[in-house]
């Protein structure tokens, strides 16, 4: 039988600010079980559109990330907070459900031509997704697709990325 992913997250009202419900991923991360769903769904989604490399958002997009380019057999790139990479990067600056920032990625991260898949754990506005897009497309790597676990419709991330081929395993 299927695990009931929706089951392992958790809602944390009022968090990182009153008003925000935190969708929480980390009981899911910590159920084998689900764990390996997840990364399986979105790895069968992602497979026929043949990334070369997935690029994880900083901090929880690299923990499913990580696990979804092994499963895939692509590489794993990081977009980090600024000032946190140690090479040389190029930036995007984007706003957020709860504030504003940037992300950057290592300027050698994406070979021109590379085909990227964009993982998240959560798309809320889309403004985190939309600044790595404009990363990869800097470095003029092709999007192929963002895959996320969790997507809060209300926010319409979905349209700050159109064009774009998006996948949620959750939607709230
Ligand atoms: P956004 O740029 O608004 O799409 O926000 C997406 C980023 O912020 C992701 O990296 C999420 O981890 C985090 N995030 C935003 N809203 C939430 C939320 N309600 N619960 C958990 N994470 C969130």
């Amino acid at each position: 039988m299927a695990v009931d992913l929706a089951a392992k997250i958790r809602d944390v009202p009022d968090f990182p600010k009153p008003g925000i419900v935190f969708k929480d991923i980390m009981p899911l991360l910590a159920d084998p079980e689900a764990l390996k769903e997840a990364v399986e769904r979105i790895a069968e989604w992602a497979e026929p559109k043949q990334p070369d490399l997935v690029l994880g958002a900083e901090a929880r997009g690299y923990i499913t990330g990580g696990a979804l380019a092994c499963r895939l057999g692509c590489g794993f790139i990081a977009a980090r907070k600024p000032g946190k990479l140690p090479w040389r990067t190029v930036a995007a600056k984007y706003a957020l459900e709860y504030g504003f920032d940037s992300l950057e990625v290592h300027a050698d991260a994406i070979v021109a031509g590379q085909r990227v898949l964009i993982h998240d754990d959560v798309l809320a506005t889309g403004g985190t997704a939309k600044a790595t897009v404009e990363l990869v497309e800097q470095l003029r790597g092709e999007v192929v697709g963002l895959p996320f676990i969790i997507e809060l419709e209300f926010l319409r991330g979905r349209e700050k990325l159109q064009g774009h081929e998006v996948f949620s395993l959750l939607k709230y």
